[in-house]
């Protein structure tokens, strides 16, 4: 349904949306719709800063709901089904691909009155949280009592523990603690249709299907996930780390790799290629070397901690890494988040994008060097820098960007550079043996290049869609669903 802003039937289903969260937790300020038109999507940035002057709109929800629970959800998502209204759930707007935001109108369904801590089970080890409470918060609560999650990502100040679910997020430390699906013990997801359902209270089981794996990464458009239980972990008693600069990308990666396959268990790996080490490692750590930068961090107990230490440092110099010692590891963890926030990420009027991706370790090189080739052979104005952040035991993630000085003032002609290098860079990293991304979502970014990705299969995740969403009134427009 599209609303006319003065008519009667926009105040009859305001008054029901009223009803059911409290009139102070709806708004249709259009002070509030401007916030709620902006995520850390570089278009949604773009096209905001271009606007003046120009006949360009952003897209505006007609309501902003505030629900208490999962029960307001329920009641919110019917109303939307008997109207067929859009719901768009939006965490903290940190996401970087456009998926928070309300391209068809509609609803925001804003989580962040979810945010309750219901349990700290030091005996299981878990939490049971509200999903809309950010993370940084749970986190200091929990290290009151010297307990972490362990999900260590550079947003944790700005994004909910629900947005970290949609998107399948990371931090720093997944390397030994896994993402954030890899920490969910269970979930309690309002569907579509308003059915309030909890998936099984422990996540390894020989019962079937795991219903937790279709709301996780599933970005909104499944339901909305009001509460979640967590694994946790005891602070360690010693963190270190060491930083070397080994001759070439190639002898980085291999490494990175001996570490994961000698089995040492490392918390951190992080490898930049030799151009982001001369531009980014230069601009945040001051270390002007030619080469490529790694660190590597273990945590644990201090014997064990020494011990792993050890037998890393041999590995690295056995690789003929130049050991820039443990001072500079330590201050790489020391100022972690700072590249990701100005002065030294990128920023507007720049045009960038962080173009993540994964494959394994037989593919991961190709896949960097095909995206590499096609950004700086076909885009010869953008820059191409990659690091690698996240390892598995099978392979690892490359975090690569590009970035263009001075892109084309008019806004059309600037998404139509953004979505071409887009493309390209993905499509090669597919051919190489990457996917779309491994930890930052779909979104509208990338949505219509789902179907690529997926092939035949795309057809299941279409047919759960439409079981669960018959009206497709849950983030239309985003991962590959269209409306
Ligand atoms: C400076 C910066 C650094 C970042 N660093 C990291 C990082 O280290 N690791 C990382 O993983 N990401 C990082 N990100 C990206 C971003 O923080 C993540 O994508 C995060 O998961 C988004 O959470 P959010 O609460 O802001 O979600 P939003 O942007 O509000 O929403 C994202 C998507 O999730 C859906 N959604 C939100 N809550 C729910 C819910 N409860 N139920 C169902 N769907 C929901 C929305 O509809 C939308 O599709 C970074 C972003 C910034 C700006």
């Amino acid at each position: 349904m599209k609303f006319t802003q003065n008519s009667y039937m926009f105040d009859m289903v305001l008054f029901e949306l009223q009803d059911i969260a409290g009139k102070e937790h709806v708004s249709t300020r259009a002070s509030d719709k401007e916030v709620y038109s902006i995520d850390y999507f570089w278009i949604s940035e773009m096209w905001h800063d271009r606007q003046a002057g120009r006949d360009i709109t952003r897209p505006m929800a007609d309501f902003i709901v505030h629900p208490a629970n999962a029960e307001e959800v329920s009641k919110v998502l019917k109303v939307a089904n008997n109207y067929k209204i859009p719901v768009t759930t939006w965490g903290g707007g940190s996401g970087s691909q456009g998926g928070a935001l309300p391209v068809f109108g509609g609803i925001i369904l804003d989580t962040k009155r979810m945010d309750k801590i219901y349990k700290i089970d030091e005996k299981s080890m878990t939490v049971e949280v509200g999903t809309g409470i950010i993370h940084q918060t749970l986190e200091w609560e929990l290290e009151q009592k010297g307990l972490s999650t362990m999900h260590d990502p550079a947003s944790a100040r700005c994004a909910t523990v629900g947005g970290f679910i949609a998107h399948r997020g990371t931090g720093v430390l997944s390397t030994k603690y896994g993402k954030i699906e890899d920490m969910i013990v269970n979930m309690e997801v309002v569907l579509p249709t308003g059915e309030i359902i909890n998936t099984l209270p422990v996540p390894k089981t020989a019962c079937g299907p795991d219903l937790n794996q279709i709301f996780i990464g599933s970005e909104g458009t499944l339901g909305v996930v009001t509460k979640v239980t967590l694994t946790i972990h005891r602070l360690p008693e010693s963190r270190k780390f060491r930083a070397f600069i080994f001759k070439d990308l190639s002898t980085g990666l291999r490494v990175g790799q001996r570490l994961i396959s000698e089995n040492l268990q490392p918390s951190v790996i992080r490898l930049y290629s030799e151009n982001e080490t001369k531009e980014v490692i230069k601009k945040v750590l001051g270390i002007e070397k030619t080469g490529a930068y790694l660190v590597y961090g273990f945590d644990g107990k201090q014997e064990m901690v020494d011990l792993q230490m050890k037998y890393a440092k041999a590995i690295a110099d056995q690789e003929e890494g130049e050991d820039l010692g443990t001072e500079l590891g330590a201050e790489w963890w020391k100022n972690r988040y700072k590249f990701f926030f100005p002065p030294y990420m990128f920023h507007l009027p720049q045009c960038f994008g962080t173009l993540d991706t994964v494959a394994t370790f037989s593919d991961i090189e190709n896949v960097y060097n095909a995206m590499k080739e096609v950004v700086e052979t076909r885009y010869p104005m953008a820059r191409f820098i990659g690091h690698f952040s996240h390892w598995f035991p099978w392979g690892c993630m490359l975090y690569a960007r590009f970035i263009i000085e001075t892109p084309p003032e008019d806004p059309h002609e600037a998404i139509y550079l953004h979505n071409s290098i887009w493309n390209d860079a993905l499509r090669a990293a597919m051919k190489a043996g990457g996917v779309l991304n491994e930890h930052h979502g779909i979104g509208l970014k990338l949505s219509r290049l789902t179907p690529e990705l997926y092939g035949n299969s795309f057809q299941i995740i279409k047919n759960l869609k439409k079981s669960l969403d018959p009206n497709s009134i849950m983030n239309p427009g985003k991962l590959g669903f269209g409306v």
